[in-house]
């Protein structure tokens, strides 16, 4: 049984690079940059199968010259591999090219199983209708794509296979709910092989660093409910500990020296990271981190910051979202804008890296930019991000504010396009977005 994954290539739509004054463009970002850690997951469940696993994102980062366009890409693949089955997992803004993958699968060979998983099988299933499509697999599924495989090897019908959705001629049909629900932090814990993109290592270097970065996850979803974000959906509001010795294995195991912890909400549970980096420093674990901390949770935690910092976090990234406590109380952010500078102090107090990120609603008019850009003038952080509040498929906003969409091409759903009717007019939105990005302290992008 041969099995190719296939890491989705990245939505080249960026509205706001494209519309913002020259020389703020090099500090908008291009690209996100890490490896597909959730694809390797899968590749690790079916380890002891014939796997290929190929990062379309690396390949046209490191080759874009030689790289040919995506159709004959995987047309390539597929001649040279032969594959039984081809999985990908995808995002919203990347479900399009999931479908020219599946496509292109089919169009070669409709004998081929096509698998789809990662986060937008797990908002909207619903989109997944398309003939090219066999199998749907919301949630943590790894464990479950194992059972698919095996289901192909003994030839036995995927109806028996709970938790899943199967595609007939365009309809979607769920199997019976899994009475075990695999916990993929805990005892269903699968640890990503990284040599399995040692072709692309190079393409995981962020800015100025001098080599490569990995991610690693210590938890899945976070307990906060804000209104714009999928990660708490797709987990049902459940957070996820992973346990700390397996971590540290991981760690003790990677050959990357920049870790990005890519968790949602790192520091949920205080006493276990406290607890994490005392095993860190036991071990002797010399390495930089780059983690996702909340405003609140510095300003509650001043003395853990401080720890952390000693122990290696170089780069923090922080959603301040909005300088205005009605526009936080909106997004359910459960956090106040009058703790932003006390978390800023903080964090430079500590040699701290800042990524403050601001998203910008569509109501906002030319007092709105100004009063911002004020306030994030005298607020300034490393690094600061201003990406535009998107309604993203299988969220509260969504429900909220689908009837002023105009632009359904999920392609642009990456929050640097603007979905929404603006009420300035959208080129004028576009650049006063692209602006804010100059206002920052650092002469480097993190
Ligand atoms: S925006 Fe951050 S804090 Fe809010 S739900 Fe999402 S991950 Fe949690």
């Amino acid at each position: 049984m041969k099995i190719l994954l296939i890491n989705t290539p990245r939505s080249p739509h960026n509205m706001i690079l494209e519309s913002a004054p020259e020389e703020a463009k090099k500090y908008i970002h291009k690209r996100l940059i890490g490896p597909p850690l959730g694809l390797m997951t899968v590749a690790e469940a079916v380890k002891d199968y014939d796997v290929v696993f190929f990062e379309t994102k690396g390949e046209y980062d490191l080759f874009p010259e030689i790289t040919p366009p995506l159709k004959q890409l995987v047309t390539n693949l597929l001649n040279e591999h032969k594959p039984d089955i081809v999985g990908t997992t995808t995002i919203a803004s990347e479900f399009n090219y999931a479908i020219d993958i599946f496509k292109t699968v089919k169009a070669f060979n409709p004998d081929i199983l096509t698998v789809a998983g990662g986060l937008h099988t797990s908002l909207s299933p619903n989109d997944f209708t398309d003939l090219s499509v066999d199998l749907v697999l919301p949630g943590q599924s790894a464990h479950i794509f194992r059972e698919v495989v095996q289901a192909k090897e003994k030839n036995e019908s995927f109806e028996n296979i709970p938790g899943i959705i199967i595609n007939k001629e365009g309809k979607l049909y769920s199997t019976k709910n899994r009475a075990y629900k695999f916990n993929s932090a805990e005892d269903d814990f699968l640890m990503p092989n990284r040599k399995l993109i040692e072709r692309w290592r190079n393409s995981y270097i962020v800015g100025n660093a001098k080599e490569p970065s990995t991610y690693l996850f210590t938890s899945l979803g976070c307990p906060y409910k804000c209104t714009f974000c999928s990660i708490w959906c797709q987990f049902q509001g459940k957070y996820l500990q992973r346990d700390i010795e397996s971590i540290i294995t991981e760690l003790k195991e990677m050959d990357y020296n920049i870790v990005r912890f890519a968790d949602a909400n790192t520091i949920v549970n205080e006493p276990v990271i406290e607890h994490l980096f005392d095993r860190i420093e036991q071990e002797g674990i010399k390495k930089t981190y780059i983690m996702d901390i909340r405003t609140d949770t510095a300003v509650n935690n001043p003395k853990l910051i401080e720890k952390l910092a000693k122990a290696g976090l170089k780069v923090v990234i922080c959603g301040f979202e909005s300088f205005r406590e009605e526009e936080l109380k909106k997004y359910n952010k459960s956090s106040e804008a009058k703790l932003i500078h006390q978390a800023i102090d903080i964090f430079h107090q500590n040699g701290i890296m800042l990524r403050g990120n601001y998203v910008i609603p569509n109501d906002y008019d030319d007092s709105d930019f100004k009063a911002l850009s004020d306030y994030t003038s005298s607020h300034k952080v490393t690094y600061a991000g201003y990406t535009i509040l998107t309604p993203m498929p299988g969220t509260p906003f969504y429900e909220e504010i689908k009837d002023q969409i105009i632009d359904f091409d999920l392609a642009k759903y990456n929050f640097f396009n603007s979905v929404l009717k603006t009420k300035l007019p959208l080129e004028k939105f576009y650049e006063n977005v692209g602006k804010l990005w100059l206002i920052k302290k650092g002469t480097d992008v993190i």
